[in-house]
């Protein structure tokens, strides 16, 4: 067991893809876990399996409303947020009330419990980035009216009130920068590029690139993610650390890695680059060598390997649900 065996730890965004696996790894160090969500994008399905557990409780709760948590907190997540360029379009006033709002709430719970807080931040907020690869002092390139500037600005305000707190309050406060992360536990349909393809290709349905497939992602395993979460959330580092995989891919070749790994005969149909797509992405993970001593451990064919094999188990009725059925 580590050095924060028996902490009492508060994840929001506790039903979602990242907020589960986080608190599945601080129950395995040991720690009491409170998880949060309000369920507009999170499903209970992902924590199903801690409910049986002594060491978690959940509440059911819009942290854009005033946060109440009886007894200590000694760690603070904040994971709530959509997080898809669909979910932004649909839920864009959540989308901003969660970073904003929800943010400037769970700051104010750090305060009087005298937790450590950290704040999932976003390669986003270097919009569409005109530095490549993007270290932790390019500010970035982001249009605050666009499609993605919900979320975009949102986790840059987010990013600012951290820091306030930080210098004004001296509050223990982390913030990490997420690259394109994946694995178990996505969403099949939130529109994200991996399952996206990898639902068409359950379905047999062609893959959809949008654009040209020129645009370059860089994807990291969502075990790799979480063990730079941790460590940096124990450092005492309080400014923004890139984490994610260096390992940059053309959202075409992404496609035809897909279509190889699934072993189908999708084609690969081309659609519009949605508004502000950002061309390329890759982080720059020197601080994160430097001071966590990180870097992701697991190689995308292993990674999308066991992603697929998640997608899979899915029952028939995730993997075609209404709105994908044509009659
Ligand atoms: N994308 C695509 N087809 C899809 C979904 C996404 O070509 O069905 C593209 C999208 O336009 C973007 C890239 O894949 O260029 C990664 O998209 P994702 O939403 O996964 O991440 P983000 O754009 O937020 O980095």
């Amino acid at each position: 067991m580590s050095n924060i065996e028996g902490k009492r730890v508060l994840v929001t965004g506790a039903a979602g893809f990242l907020g589960s696996h986080l608190c599945d790894r601080f129950i395995a160090e040991g720690c009491k876990v409170v998880g949060m969500d309000n369920l507009i994008t999170g499903s209970l399905s992902n924590i199903e399996h801690l409910f049986k557990l002594e060491n978690f409780e959940f509440y059911h709760h819009d942290v854009s409303k005033f946060v109440f948590v009886p007894g200590e907190i000694d760690y603070i997540l904040h994971f709530a947020s959509p997080a898809s360029p669909i979910d932004y379009l649909k839920i864009p006033i959540q989308t901003l009330k969660v970073g904003s709002l929800g943010t400037h709430n769970l700051l104010g719970l750090a305060r009087v419990k005298k937790a450590r807080m950290i704040i999932a931040s976003t390669s986003e907020v270097y919009g569409d980035p005109t530095v490549h690869p993007q270290t932790e002092d390019y500010w970035g390139n982001v249009n605050p009216i666009g499609p993605r500037g919900v979320y975009d600005e949102a986790k840059r305000f987010q990013e600012a009130i951290t820091m306030a707190y930080h210098t004004f309050h001296g509050l223990e406060t982390r913030i990490v920068r997420i690259f394109n992360t994946y694995g178990p536990r996505m969403r099949l349909n939130d529109g994200r590029a991996l399952p996206a393809f990898m639902g068409q290709a359950l379905r047999g349905e062609d893959i959809t690139v949008f654009g040209d497939g020129s645009q370059t992602r860089s994807f990291c395993y969502v075990e790799d993610l979480v063990e730079g979460i941790y460590r940096l959330l124990l450092s005492d580092y309080a400014y923004p650390v890139n984490i994610g995989n260096p390992d940059e891919i053309s959202i075409g070749d992404f496609a035809e890695e897909i279509i190889k790994l699934t072993g189908t005969d999708q084609k690969i149909v081309f659609k519009p680059l949605p508004q502000d797509d950002p061309k390329q992405r890759q982080p720059d993970i020197t601080k994160a060598r430097e001071i966590l001593g990180w870097e992701p451990k697991v190689s995308r064919s292993e990674g999308m390997k066991k992603t697929w094999e998640y997608f899979k188990s899915l029952p028939e009725w995730i993997i075609t649900p209404r709105e994908f059925q044509s009659n």
